[in-house]
């Protein structure tokens, strides 16, 4: 599954050449056949796994915008989480299954966050 933004896609369904188009500064690839599209060079994928994803950051952003975590310790803590490795736990890589799990996931650190928290405020 790799990245590929200069050159064209294929769509992984059908294996034809995916139809890329440049617009308001996204590149994106459509599979019109397969009702399949992604952007910037990303394997393409069906609406309801770009929604799945969608919902995913909702869930994870603020752990890193909102509750004390840098950036990568976000993504660090769900990688553990979610049992992928660090460098596949990108949301914009999950499947709609991983994506649709996150949500669960981010209650735990918070809930582990939270805890911590309160050890600190014992001291
Ligand atoms: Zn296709």
């Amino acid at each position: 599954m790799g990245v590929n933004p200069e050159g064209h896609q294929n769509c992984p369904r059908c294996g034809q050449r995916a139809v890329r188009t440049y617009s308001m500064g996204k590149v994106r690839d459509d599979c019109k056949d397969c009702q399949l599209h992604s952007y910037y060079g990303m394997p393409l994928v069906d609406q309801a796994t770009h929604d799945a994803r969608i919902e995913a950051h909702q869930a994870f952003d603020p752990l890193w915008q909102f509750h004390g975590l840098a950036r990568n310790e976000a993504y660090k803590a769900l990688s553990v989480e979610i049992g992928l490795p660090l460098c596949d736990c990108h949301i914009g890589y999950m499947t709609k299954e991983e994506a649709l799990s996150v949500r669960g996931h981010v209650a735990n650190i918070l809930h582990d966050l939270n805890r911590k928290k309160k050890q600190e405020r014992r001291r």
